[in-house]
């Protein structure tokens, strides 16, 4: 069809960014034709309409600029692109606009603040697949942090493991066929895949756009190579080559490797039942008030230390923070400092708004009373996180020009305060006396010319005017310009009313551009002094996070725990962080573990619902708390240093990947005896639970054997299977009940021992299954304990001799009168027979 050259012009723009809802700039709106008008107005529940195109009417619908950043959140946080094409020249009236994309918002690239979530990191990730692994880069934008690393193909940390870690929001992976399976993992976690041109991935550009001539590059060329595409990918959608980045080598020493599946099981981050971070240890632990204290929180949980020295730097300052409730005076203290990594960067991109920088003001301001509350303070990381913090004195004082109620958005009026700038102030001024003459004119020409309803009005096209109706016109004066001609009303200037008009609007046109230009400066300073602002954001993020670990291990009565290089793991009264929380004060029951050089191994045994997985992810958060740099839940704790942490933890379908409980179960045992060393901890919760039970005794008995005869890690082995109790080596414990009358009572006392049964029919019944199952399950367990293993269960009564039997218990001879009885007895006889009776 025949287009209007606008619609051309659409065209040709939308043709380049195919895969992005384009935003076309007209007016004061972004508009969407065609299939993205149709997509947009669905997801943002926008009225479609349509316009004359050429010879048909195109589908649209838009959305006001100044609105436009909620609107491209929605977008983005759905996985969609969104191309935003500007005008680049001021309309005329005439001829056709230029027209350009000015930025490519992604969800891996986005910087407004209503996509972002405050406390997280959001990344955007870029793979090279490669015969010996993967190159990976990620990258937050809105923070300038950028990390370069490699996954080698049968390494300890899987593609998977790492992206779990990351939970990127876009994943690039270079074009064609390759990093398929790649991309379906990415995909599996959330990640919006991105295929960018192979080329992009080039090792020499990469080197020249992440490192000066003189730096030496790390030994990662896959990395690296990852790290260019990244960057270039970024230039291409943000459009300025911007590059403030802080470039961190991401190898596998010095922290704590975690799996996928280790990760989800504990519970870390987010909870298994709800995937948010309500129920998970983060929740528990996380009494920050800034936003970079909440990420640095996250990412010390998500990544804690096998560095001796860093975990107990940690360490010493939660305990001095936490001595003298110094923690609360601390926290006072940051919660006015806004997110300053994140700032820098809007300053940097010229997205910051006047707003923004009140905030910075504010954020400024608090600075020196941090500094001066932690000055006593001795232990050598807050000494040195103060010392990183910079108040830049300099540029608060130029901050102070701002308003303190400056608008959010740049282009609006108000920016500087008073006082500040004697041109504003006189051009306000000027605008200001214009408005008040404008204000009382309509009264005084009412009262001049005896017209009632003479009115003073404003348009685009006339400016100010004067309104008469037609019943009034012979009483117009003589200095009246005529302007137009209404249906009802003739509209009206006078010399001085245009004089007045000039003066107004000259003065507000001159103010605007006054206030964008020193705006812009400011903004220029603010982005000029990015490196210590963001080095003073970082300090406070991780005071913010210190300060967060005291508060809990004062608030919830965690012990500073003790590291040793001996492999021994001694907790007295350990109790779960988040377990505890969500029972009733005191009903959680405490316990120790013990696991030692000769006794590296525990086989817990004892009923279902009597506490052992509790008490085993117990451990592992303990260990893993400490190895952050937290205090932990417990009387006291001397704790080895471990390597990684595998947990084989309750029964999971993985359905959306076609596996089977038990595939996922074996798998996950497999990925344990590969990655395990020595130094691990090892969590097996019930292991061969997915298959009949003497597989599943074989299957458990072989693996306990193996960790125990040839990895020799720290392991916590629970199972219900008594069997594997007289197993040769591993520490019997078991889970301590009381057995009364029919039923059991769950102490949740790990206690020295071995469960000589499971209780399950204990359970069952606690679960409220029908007595007749219960009791026939006991005379079958009965029968099975007896005999061989393998024999076959018991007979089971025809359902006539049960009736017969009930039928018999419910009867009372001495009170049967020989009749009676003798009817019973024919009674009876036909209920076995099947004939007939009560059920
Ligand atoms: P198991 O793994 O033996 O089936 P769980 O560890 O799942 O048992 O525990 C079952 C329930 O018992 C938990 O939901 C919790 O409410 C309670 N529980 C577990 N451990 C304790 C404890 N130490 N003190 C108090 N209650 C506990």
């Amino acid at each position: 069809m025949a287009l209007t050259p606008m619609m051309q012009q659409y065209q040709e723009i939308k043709k380049e960014y195919g895969e992005a809802i384009l935003f076309f700039r007209l007016g004061d709106f972004y508009e969407m034709f065609f299939e993205d008008a149709l997509t947009a107005s669905k997801e943002l529940d926008l009225t479609l309409t349509g316009r004359a195109g050429g010879d048909d009417r195109v589908p649209m619908c838009g959305v006001p600029c100044v609105a436009a950043d909620t609107y491209i959140a929605r977008l983005v946080t759905r996985g969609y692109r969104v191309a935003i094409c500007e005008q680049l020249d001021p309309p005329s009236g005439r001829g056709l606009v230029r027209r350009a994309v000015v930025r490519l918002v992604t969800p891996g690239t986005v910087l407004e603040e209503p996509s972002l979530a405050p406390s997280r990191n959001n990344f955007l990730a870029a793979l090279l697949p490669a015969a010996g692994g993967f190159g990976l880069a990620f990258a937050d934008v809105s923070t300038g942090e950028l990390g370069i690393g490699e996954l080698p193909a049968g390494g300890a940390v899987t593609l998977e493991d790492e992206l779990a870690r990351l939970r990127p929001a876009e994943v690039l992976l270079p074009e064609g066929a390759q990093g398929d399976a790649a991309a379906a993992v990415a995909a599996e976690l959330g990640a919006l895949v991105t295929r960018v041109p192979a080329d992009t991935f080039d090792y020499a550009a990469a080197r020249k756009a992440l490192f000066t001539p003189g730096e030496t590059p790390p030994e990662m060329p896959l990395g690296l190579r990852a790290g260019g595409a990244l960057r270039r990918y970024l230039q291409n959608t943000l459009k300025t080559d911007w590059c403030q980045w802080r470039i961190t080598v991401r190898g596998r020493e010095g922290v704590l490797l975690l799996d996928r599946a280790s990760r989800r099981n504990l519970e870390i981050t987010s909870s298994l039942r709800t995937g948010d971070k309500e129920g998970s240890l983060l929740e528990v632990l996380d009494h920050t008030v800034t936003a970079m204290g909440g990420r640095l929180l996250r990412a010390w949980l998500e990544e804690p230390s096998t560095v001796p020295a860093v975990i107990e730097d940690r360490l010493d300052a939660v305990a001095e923070l936490a001595a003298a409730s110094l923690y609360r005076d601390l926290a006072a203290a940051l919660k006015p400092v806004r997110d300053l990594e994140r700032l820098v960067t809007r300053a940097a991109l010229g997205q910051a708004t006047p707003r923004d920088l009140v905030g910075l003001r504010v954020s400024l301001a608090a600075l020196p009373g941090i500094r001066e509350l932690l000055m006593p303070c001795v232990s050598s990381l807050v000494k040195k996180l103060v010392g990183e913090i910079d108040p830049l004195p300099d540029l608060a004082a130029r901050l102070a020009a701002l308003a303190d109620d400056a608008p959010a958005a740049a282009h609006a009026g108000g920016i500087f305060r008073s006082g500040y700038h004697p041109e504003i102030d006189r051009l306000r001024a000027a605008a200001r006396e214009g408005r008040s003459w404008l204000t009382g004119l309509e009264a005084r020409e009412r009262e001049r010319t005896g017209i009632r309803s003479l009115k003073v009005a404003y348009n685009r096209v006339f400016g100010y005017y004067l309104e008469v109706t037609r019943a009034n016109l012979a009483l117009v004066p003589e200095d009246y310009e005529r302007r137009q001609t209404l249906a009802g009303a003739e509209r009206f200037v006078t010399p001085q009313l245009k004089e007045y008009e000039e003066m107004i609007l000259g003065a507000e046109e001159s103010l605007g551009r006054l206030e964008q230009e020193l705006f812009a400066a400011l903004r220029s300073e603010v982005a000029a002094a990015g490196g210590p602002l963001t080095r003073s954001g970082r300090a406070v993020g991780a005071l913010d996070a210190l300060a967060s670990l005291a508060a809990a291990a004062v608030r919830y009565n965690y012990c500073r725990p003790s590291l040793n290089r001996e492999g021994r793991l001694h907790i007295v009264a350990g109790r779960h962080p988040v377990v505890e929380r969500v029972l009733p004060p005191g009903q959680f029951v405490p316990n120790d573990t013990v696991l030692d050089r000769g006794s590296r191994f525990m086989l817990l045994t004892g009923p279902n619902m009597a506490g052992k997985s509790t008490y085993l992810r117990q451990v592992a958060l303990i260990t893993l708390m400490a190895q952050a740099g937290s205090f932990v839940p417990a009387a006291s704790a001397d704790l080895p240093v471990v390597d990684r942490i595998f947990t084989r933890i309750g029964a999971r379908d993985d359905l959306a990947s076609g596996r089977s409980t038990f595939m996922v179960e074996m798998d996950e045992c497999r990925a344990i005896v590969q990655g395990a060393t020595r130094d691990s901890l090892l969590i097996l919760d019930e292991v061969g639970r997915g298959t009949s039970t003497y597989d599943g005794i074989s299957i458990a008995r072989a693996l306990a054997e193996y960790i125990w005869e040839r990895i020799g890690a720290l392991t916590l082995f629970s199972t219900h299977y008594h069997e594997l109790t007289d197993l040769d080596g591993p520490v019997n414990h078991t889970m301590a009940v009381r057995e009364q009358g029919d039923g059991v009572v769950f102490l949740h006392r790990v206690v020295p021992g071995r469960a000589d049964r499971s209780y399950g029919i204990f359970v069952a019944a606690l679960a409220g299954l029908p007595p007749a199952i219960i009791s026939r399950a006991r005379e079958i367990l009965a029968q099975m304990e007896r005999a061989a293993p393998g024999a076959p269960p018991p007979p089971r009564r025809p359902p006539g001799e049960e009736k017969v039997l009930a039928r018999l218990r419910a009867t009372d001879p001495p009170n049967l009168t020989p009749l009676a009885a003798l009817n019973r007895l024919y009674e009876l006889k036909e209920l076995l027979e099947g004939k007939s009776g009560p059920d």
